[in-house]
């Protein structure tokens, strides 16, 4: 792993959050793509037991460009999938400018909760999203253009990092009143 400079991730008091990220423009800029990676490097470090204490880091699964203060549609997604073999299989993307371009009328949520980086009190109650959604982008790994079909825990994530291009945190979707209600046919992941 490539020595680490922690940047800062900014939390929900920050306005910047709350803003429009712009689409970026391709190929990418030396800047841009050095964003995209210090995304993506930062959820190793903080999947890291050992490397997420040393630098302060809460660990997680998707990091926006937003939450570096960077208004650009860029997402990083890391998902670490322990195998039964005491394996962890690592399912990585690095997604420019995506779009939801087709979804379920399935919803699916997380029975946990959902959390985020930029959210540092946990605020509790479900968030229902489409359970499988098509989303175009531009692959960093590929440099092609490509859909991506999700589906269950990928789905939910895609959409949480998708959301904060758009302004949008996980807890605007919780009922204040009934953080707990059930949707009919929504599946529990
Ligand atoms: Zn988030």
């Amino acid at each position: 792993m490539p020595e680490f400079f922690p940047r800062e991730i900014i939390t929900d008091s920050d306005p910047l959050l709350r803003q429009k990220s712009v689409d970026v423009s391709l190929p990418l800029s030396k800047e841009d793509e050095e964003t995209l990676l210090y995304m993506l490097h930062h959820l190793e470090v903080s999947q890291d037991d050992e490397l997420s204490e040393k630098y302060g880091l809460r660990p997680g699964v998707g990091l926006a460009a937003p939450q570096l203060g960077i208004l650009k549609k860029m997402i990083a997604i890391r998902l670490p999938y322990h195998q039964d073999d005491g394996t962890t299989k690592i399912v990585s993307y690095a997604l420019i400018n995506p779009k939801i371009i087709s979804h379920s009328i399935k919803k699916a949520y997380l029975e946990g909760g959902e959390g985020c980086l930029s959210v540092p009190d946990d605020i509790v109650g479900y968030v229902y999203r489409y359970a499988n959604i098509s989303v175009k982008a531009y692959d960093y790994f590929t440099k092609q253009e490509r859909i991506f079909k999700f589906r269950g825990y990928e789905a939910i994530v895609a959409q949480h990092e998708i959301d904060h291009l758009q302004g949008i945190l996980y807890y605007d979707y919780i009922d204040e009143n009934n953080p707990f209600k059930k949707v009919n046919g929504a599946i529990a992941i």
